[in-house]
């Protein structure tokens, strides 16, 4: 394991200036958090951050980025907190482990996620840093060379999980090295076999192509000197997972592949470039189609060079990639280029921080990771502010869905599919019920839970905040509000029928529709719910010689009980069938329910306006409505399909009272129930009953039923209450 001094001995021979307390300070930290845990290689612990710690020293980074490195697993796998390195280390520090922290813990979700492309987003999405990523990737890489002491079962996951996502991250930023290591390691236990058999033919090859190579070499090299150029000409054999790619990807046998040697060529300057491309295209014949310019035309992550291919000595097929060292560096290290350090001063100190001018070059290329091939998607990301302005949730399926900050469970179902929007009742994020109306966070795991027929409460559309979804909401909502109507109507006529003792029938209505002007069955089922059209003139329509003394209508059954129908502007209100009277029971406002269920509070210290409400369905039963803190809720954790989302629906004018519960302990002496019931009183409070319910010489607990306006009102009771000196305890009961 690397010992102390060591650590800081790397740093300090590319960065001199390099705060070695700091780095000491960490090493002793994290050295103390891991304590006696060991990784699966029996090696302590420690070896692992320290290892990834050196990988970033190789890359010449800055040393909060090594300070992180040494830290990143402390906050998810030991004690140590975010706030107690942000006291030791600064805040940078803290903001980069943090955001370590946060890609581990998205490791359990993206075991499920389909969709590498997505997954690569969502970590950039998260990483707001791009040192966060550097350290990812090196932790990802030691991980990688140290995958044969894991359980084999487990191999295969994070290998394939590395050719899907952090290989062609690496690739993404620049850093070839990187990648093409990420890469064979992972091929070496994602597909044993075939690696072990491309691995055997190289090498054969490299035996044979040995000399070959060092023959191109010479004669490029002497070639070149011939014209006054001084190159670094180095030749080697393509890594076996590219290899295996290509046999893939142009479907041809190893021997058929006749590229498997590549030459790079390292110049002084751009003129020098193609002065030497001028050459080699004169000196050999050259393979059509294979000459690229990336230099006048870099790719987006920044990489420039020549590429070509030519028949070379031998008839040996050779490829080229010709580019001065400064493309090179870039070519291997990517963004980690930008910040070398460079003859033992900081070649640009501030190289990854905001205001430097590689920032925009930084900012750019992480636009570039992110984009999809698709140029849809290009179009729809680069409007993004680099992503911070979006949430990125998994489906339990692992499709990603993108959504705006600050959208719901709401948006999301309507983000999958219209349908589960229209049926959602409930929500699980990450494994745990949640209130619909919950802001969602990145990476999140949301499974929307659905009830069929079911159709979405008008209030939810001020909840949603894509336009998706309030559209959907819109509609189905006035196609809610008919067919609630409509089926009101349709037991009011058929009541109306069977009153005046005649047969109904669907069809003799219909034919009865033009006689009530209007334009279809549902027409006149919604217009008699809604008041519209009254049930006798309907009887008359279907049998023209109907008398009126016997028209219904006018006697209620008195056993036809009652229903929740909608309100004007939204709302509930219980209604009697004949649709005249409203019901003497009190309404209660609440808004998120459609249906003709009963409503009613839970039993004990019910909510009131202002607490967060949930409703739970009792078929055959109705629904009881809970204050979100009820301990009673627990008891249907396990049944989400009857939790509703509900909100309260007040109108200002129509103000009513609520029941509500609390204990209160107070010292037991004559007059003190008096005087508890003298502030209750004067802060407009009714009680509707107190009871004594423990006694002791020296104080008394009793339960108070009261009615209060609003969760406000309660609280200053309480408030007021708890300020008596006859007073010890005051809380309020919660269901
Ligand atoms: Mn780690």
């Amino acid at each position: 394991m690397m010992r102390q001094y060591e650590l800081v001995e790397r740093v300090k021979r590319y960065n001199p200036h390099a705060d070695e307390a700091l780095l000491n300070r960490a090493y002793v930290y994290a050295m103390k958090a891991h304590g006696t845990q060991t990784r699966a290689s029996g090696d302590p612990y420690m070896s692992h951050p320290l290892e990834v710690a050196a990988i970033l020293t190789d890359l010449k980074l800055d040393e909060a980025t090594i300070v992180a490195a040494v830290l990143h697993d402390t906050i998810e796998d030991t004690d140590a907190t975010k706030e107690e390195i942000a006291t030791l280390f600064g805040p940078q520090i803290s903001e980069l482990v943090d955001g370590l922290t946060k890609i581990k813990k998205l490791d359990l979700v993206s075991k499920k996620a389909a969709q590498a492309e997505n997954l690569r987003k969502l970590l950039l999405a998260i990483a707001d840093d791009v040192r966060v990523l550097l350290v990812k990737l090196a932790d990802r890489l030691h991980n990688m060379r140290t995958l044969h002491y894991v359980p084999p079962e487990k191999r295969t996951r994070i290998a394939e999980e590395t050719l899907d996502i952090y290989a062609p991250l690496a690739g993404r930023m620049g850093m070839q090295d990187m990648r093409e290591e990420l890469e064979d390691l992972a091929f070496r236990h994602f597909m044993p076999e075939a690696h072990a058999t491309i691995t055997a033919r190289l090498d054969e090859l490299g035996r044979k192509a040995g000399p070959v190579i060092e023959e191109i070499e010479r004669e490029l090299e002497s070639k070149l000197a011939a014209f006054g150029l001084k190159a670094d000409v180095s030749g080697r054999l393509k890594r076996p997972y590219s290899v295996w790619k290509k046999m893939e990807r142009k479907s041809v046998s190893f021997e058929q592949l006749s590229d498997i040697i590549g030459f790079r060529i390292i110049v002084a300057t751009v003129a020098d470039c193609y002065a030497v491309l001028g050459i080699v295209h004169t000196t050999w014949p050259t393979v059509p189609g294979r000459f690229k310019d990336y230099i006048s035309t870099p790719k987006q992550n920044d990489y420039r060079s020549l590429h070509t291919t030519v028949v070379g000595p031998g008839r040996q097929r050779v490829e080229l990639q010709i580019r001065t060292e400064d493309m090179d560096n870039i070519a291997e290290f990517g963004i980690a280029a930008h910040a070398l350090y460079k003859d033992g001063r900081a070649n640009d100190r501030s190289a990854l921080s905001r205001e430097s001018r590689a920032y925009n070059w930084l900012r750019r290329t992480i636009e570039t990771l992110a984009e999809g091939d698709s140029p849809e998607e290009f179009l729809e990301h680069t409007k993004l502010e680099l992503f911070h302005d979006q949430v990125f949730c998994f489906t339990p399926k692992g499709r990603l869905i993108a959504l705006p900050r600050g959208a719901t469970p709401i948006d999301f179902a309507y983000a999958v599919h219209t349908d589960v929007g229209n049926t959602a009742v409930g929500c699980k994020v990450n494994g745990r019920m949640v209130p619909l109306l919950s802001e969602l966070q990145n990476g999140d795991e949301v499974e929307i839970v659905r009830s069929p027929g079911q159709s979405p409460p008008a209030a939810w559309e001020s909840i949603a905040i894509t336009g998706k979804a309030r559209a959907a909401i819109r509609r189905a909502t006035r196609t809610a509000v008919r067919n609630q109507y409509a089926g009101l109507g349709r037991r009011i006529i058929e009541r109306a029928f069977e009153r005046a003792g005649k047969l109904f029938s669907e069809d003799k209505l219909k034919a009865a529709v033009p006689r009530l002007a209007r334009t279809s069955l549902d027409d006149v089922l919604a217009s008699v719910g809604r008041g519209e059209i009254f049930s006798g003139d309907v009887v008359k329509a279907v049998y023209p010689d109907f008398k009126e003394g016997q028209a219904a209508g006018s006697a209620p059954d008195p056993k036809a009980g009652g229903w929740f129908g909608m309100k004007k502007g939204g709302g509930l209100v219980f209604r009697v069938p004949d649709g005249k009277q409203e019901a003497q029971l009190p309404s209660i406002p609440i808004r998120g329910l459609n249906g003709d269920l009963p409503v009613h509070f839970a039993p004990d210290g019910g909510a009131v306006p202002g607490d967060r409400i949930v409703g739970i369905l009792t078929p055959g039963k109705g629904i009881t409505i809970y204050p979100i803190q009820s301990p009673a809720l627990m008891a249907f954790d396990d049944q989400p399909e009857r939790w509703l989302d509900v909100r309260w629906d007040i109108e200002e004018d129509h103000r009513q009272r609520f029941p509500a519960q609390i204990n209160v302990t107070a010292i037991n002496e004559p007059g003190t129930l008096a005087q508890i019931a003298a502030v209750i009183g004067e802060n407009d409070g009714n009680i509707d009953s107190i009871t004594v319910i423990g006694r002791s010489p020296d104080f008394r607990d009793l339960k108070i039923d009261l009615e209060v306006w609003d969760l406000k009102h309660l609280n200053a009771i309480i408030s007021q209450l708890r300020t008596k000196t006859i007073v010890s305890q005051v809380e309020r009961v919660n269901g």
